[in-house]
């Protein structure tokens, strides 16, 4: 994978592509296709947010992992129970490279204390299923964390490949509000009058719930930002246009994804002030289901059960693109642009919830955004 302007990660043909390693791809990229959820409205799985079996709230219960994630730390406590109780050898994720701070590397990380180092949300590019061959080659137990489109992109692998489910026994993901491009944080070293290219310690959030995000230059000099405004000023206007037609941001085919429970205000918008972090945690599977018990069994989380129709006060961005993303893509399809297969993702019982104002608005400004050349 190597990162194209203005800052994405693409995939480089480094050699030829035979035709069954071609039939993979095209199962596989989740440009192309995305791993339907399972069951449909009549089982209770939810137009926005996907299959549901547990619907919580909750956090780590050690203080330093709560404070140190990027919610309340659920993901990580998840993913230390799993390593701890040898349900797998190893935690397959991202955390920050060391060479280029703003950016992402993949890592594998083997105790607790690796896994904290890659904790926090990064909104930047990442490719952590860039090495998935040699991973099932090796046939190490590994917990997955990804992004909904790198779980999906796993699934749909293991159609195919019967050793993806053996190898991962357990896939993680979050709510993803889209990826933005490298030159978004970028933006937000520049706004606070450093240099990117010496930058040496770069935190989107975390440290707090939401936390600010923070940048510390090589001469010792630090600067910080509130989340609202890095992710609502820089980081939003810089995702890539496939996130804002995706089908599942939600991680519906994870076992567990897990999200931000902001506290809805009085306006039902929620609040980013500063609180103790707080996890939305939805167990999809019975092996999610039967993770999260056991995590909490042992202490590593607390939870709380969360009715969903609250999710749509804590996610109203999140529902909102749902509805529209039918529109979008309808405008997409017009100009004989690609979109992704989105059968059996719930897109246009999503869609029938919004106005048809709402509707023709998105698919205009869609067409308008494609004929100026900005899609
Ligand atoms: C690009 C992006 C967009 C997001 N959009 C939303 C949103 O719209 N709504 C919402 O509620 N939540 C969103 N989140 C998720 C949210 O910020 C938290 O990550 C989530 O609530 C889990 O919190 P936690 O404390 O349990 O995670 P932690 O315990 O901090 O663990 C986070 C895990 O995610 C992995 N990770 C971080 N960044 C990336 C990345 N770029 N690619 C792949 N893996 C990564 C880390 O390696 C780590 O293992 C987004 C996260 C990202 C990275």
């Amino acid at each position: 994978m190597q990162s194209r302007a203005p800052g994405f990660l693409r995939p480089e043909q480094s050699e030829p592509i035979v035709p069954i390693q071609e039939e993979k791809i095209r199962e596989c990229c989740p440009g192309l296709k995305v791993e339907p959820w399972c069951g449909g409205k009549d089982d209770g799985v939810h137009p926005y947010w996907g299959p549901i079996r547990d619907s919580m709230t909750g956090f780590a219960v050690d203080e330093t992992i709560r404070f140190r994630c990027s919610s309340g730390g659920a993901i990580s406590a998840l993913a230390m129970h799993a390593l701890e109780t040898s349900r797998v050898e190893q935690v397959l994720h991202i955390g920050p490279d060391p060479k280029a701070p703003l950016g992402n590397v993949t890592i594998l990380s083997r105790s607790a204390e690796e896994i904290l180092e890659g904790a926090g949300s990064r909104y930047a590019p990442s490719s952590p299923l860039q090495d998935v061959e040699k991973l099932l080659d090796a046939g190490v137990p590994t917990l997955f964390i990804g992004k909904p489109c790198d779980v999906s992109a796993l699934r749909r692998l293991g159609r195919i490949d019967p050793r993806v489910d053996e190898v991962f026994p357990i896939k993680l993901s979050f709510f993803c509000g889209g990826v933005p491009s490298h030159q978004g944080a970028r933006n937000i070293v520049a706004s606070m009058g450093l240099d990117h290219e010496t930058v040496a310690q770069f935190d989107f959030r975390g440290n707090g719930w939401p936390g600010p995000t923070v940048a510390r230059d090589m001469d010792g000099r630090h600067a910080e930002m509130e989340y609202e405004e890095s992710w609502g000023r820089y980081l939003s206007n810089e995702v890539q246009f496939r996130c804002k037609i995706c089908p599942d941001p939600v991680g519906g085919v994870a076992d567990i994804a897990c999200a931000d429970a902001w506290y809805g205000g009085e306006s039902g918008y929620p609040q980013f002030a500063e609180a103790e972090g707080r996890s939305l945690i939805l167990a999809r599977s019975k092996v999610g289901r039967r993770l999260l018990q056991d995590a909490t069994m042992a202490g590593y989380l607390v939870v709380q059960n969360l009715d969903p129709r609250e999710i749509d006060l804590m996610q109203p961005a999140q529902a909102r693109r749902k509805r529209l993303i039918a529109a979008r893509m309808a405008a997409c399809r017009l100009a004989n642009r690609p979109v992704p297969d989105t059968r059996n993702l719930q897109v246009a019982t999503a869609a029938r919830q919004a106005s048809i104002g709402a509707l023709a608005r998105e698919f205009l400004g869609t067409v308008r955004r494609i004929i100026q050349g900005r899609i």
